[in-house]
């Protein structure tokens, strides 16, 4: 197929528009959709992701993201959701059920590891968190009742890359399904249908979005997959309003050429930190030394804005080091246009002790820089200013 560029990001949703109409799509702020026939009102109740009957069901705001969604990730059709939690929550409990086996990664996002750790075994579905920089590991935890594979690659916060085609193809060998959290790569480094994945999903709160003014999540495979996805996705209503389908389209449009200024920015950031005397180590997989860059460059033609860097100060370091930025602020999220900067130690003071970071392979001094579009040369500057001394 053709690159997913900015033309597509453009055009892919005429289709969904009547001729006659606006050319930038209205926002569909109605909870539900009237119609005189009965016969068509009734067809309109089964649709799948249809967009004319009760906008938990579907509404066309929904129905343009999901073309434009659907086309980059070179997809059959796509849905979206309130939130990427949502979209995970939703996938998982359409693919699984009591007695059921799941297999994870030790390295995901927070909220991902809770599905995994929590709700997933008090429905009776058991779960594995493997390694993921190790195929073998999946291997090893494959069971006969394994029905689904969870994977996110590159792994928030840590970078940690999984053999997209190395573990879809193991999975369907034991029938079971994969799920891949994009969300770092988005549609324009890496496509995980093309590598095998049988679903990809997306917090679209994060780039597809990109402004930070919107949450939201995104799953796109094919229809049949999609069909019970939506129909799990009406029980769990993780609904996106209407008004936030229409920012994420507006968002949506932007992708590729956002996304060229997070490669370059997060690139710059990761080399400019890498050799700094405070620092232990830069985890960002556009860096030669990532131990899976190789991979990395096989199934990614960028590598994101996103990079955790660890500073041999420890705790204080990381601490100093945020104190002292002036363009990235702290604060959870990433993906938008504004750089952001987190140190999970200190955010997860409240909740977790150092021996549970530590089991999450979180050091202390850890600081995970989100860059945003700002010029590269700012952004450097910053955050060797912020570094120094340290
Ligand atoms: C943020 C994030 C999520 C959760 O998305 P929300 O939109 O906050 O619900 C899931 N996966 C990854 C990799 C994320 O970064």
């Amino acid at each position: 197929m053709s690159e997913p560029d900015q033309t597509r990001a453009v055009h892919a949703d005429r289709g969904t528009s009547r001729d006659g109409g606006p050319v930038v799509p209205p926002i569909h702020q109605s909870a539900t959709f009237h119609s005189a026939d009965e016969r068509a009102f009734a067809a309109a109740a089964v649709e799948p992701r249809g967009q004319d009957f009760y906008t938990r069901y579907g509404n066309p705001d929904h129905a343009h993201v999901a073309a434009v969604l659907a086309e980059l990730e070179n997809a059959e059709t796509a849905l979206v959701t309130a939130s990427g939690m949502g979209a995970l929550t939703t996938t998982v409990l359409s693919l699984v059920s009591a007695g059921d086996h799941v297999i994870g990664q030790t390295s995901t996002y927070g909220g991902t590891a809770s599905l995994l750790t929590n709700l997933l075994p008090r429905l009776g579905i058991h779960t594995t968190q493997v390694d993921q920089t190790d195929p073998q590991e999946f291997a090893r935890a494959m069971t006969p009742r394994t029905k689904l594979v969870l994977l996110e690659t590159p792994s928030n916060p840590l970078l940690r890359i999984t053999d997209l085609r190395a573990v879809t193809e193991l999975a369907r060998a034991h029938d079971a399904r994969t799920v891949v959290d994009s969300t770092f790569a988005t549609p324009v480094n890496q496509r995980p249908l093309e590598l095998g994945a049988d679903l990809v999903l997306h917090s679209a709160t994060k780039y597809l979005n990109g402004h930070s003014d919107v949450s939201a999540g995104a799953v796109a495979g094919p229809a049949e997959l999609l069909d019970r996805v939506w129909e799990t996705g009406v029980v769990t209503g993780a609904t996106l309003g209407p008004f936030d389908a229409w920012l994420l389209l507006r968002g949506l449009r932007t992708l590729p050429l956002r996304m060229e200024r997070h490669n370059a920015n997060g690139q710059a950031l990761a080399e400019a930190l890498r050799t700094h005397p405070g620092v232990t180590a830069v985890h960002y997989p556009g860096l030669e030394s990532h131990p899976q860059h190789a991979l990395a460059a096989e199934q990614m033609s960028g590598y994101g804005g996103v990079l955790a860097v660890e500073f041999t100060g420890g705790y204080t370091a990381a601490s100093t080091f945020i104190e002292r930025l002036r363009y990235p602020r702290r604060a959870a999220s990433l993906g938008g246009v504004e750089s952001l900067a987190v140190h999970p130690g200190a955010m997860w003071a409240g909740v977790l002790d150092e021996q549970q970071l530590a089991d999450a392979g979180i050091p202390p001094g850890l600081v995970r820089l989100a860059a945003g579009i700002e010029e590269s040369s700012d952004l450097v500057s910053d955050v060797l200013a912020a570094a120094e001394g340290l």
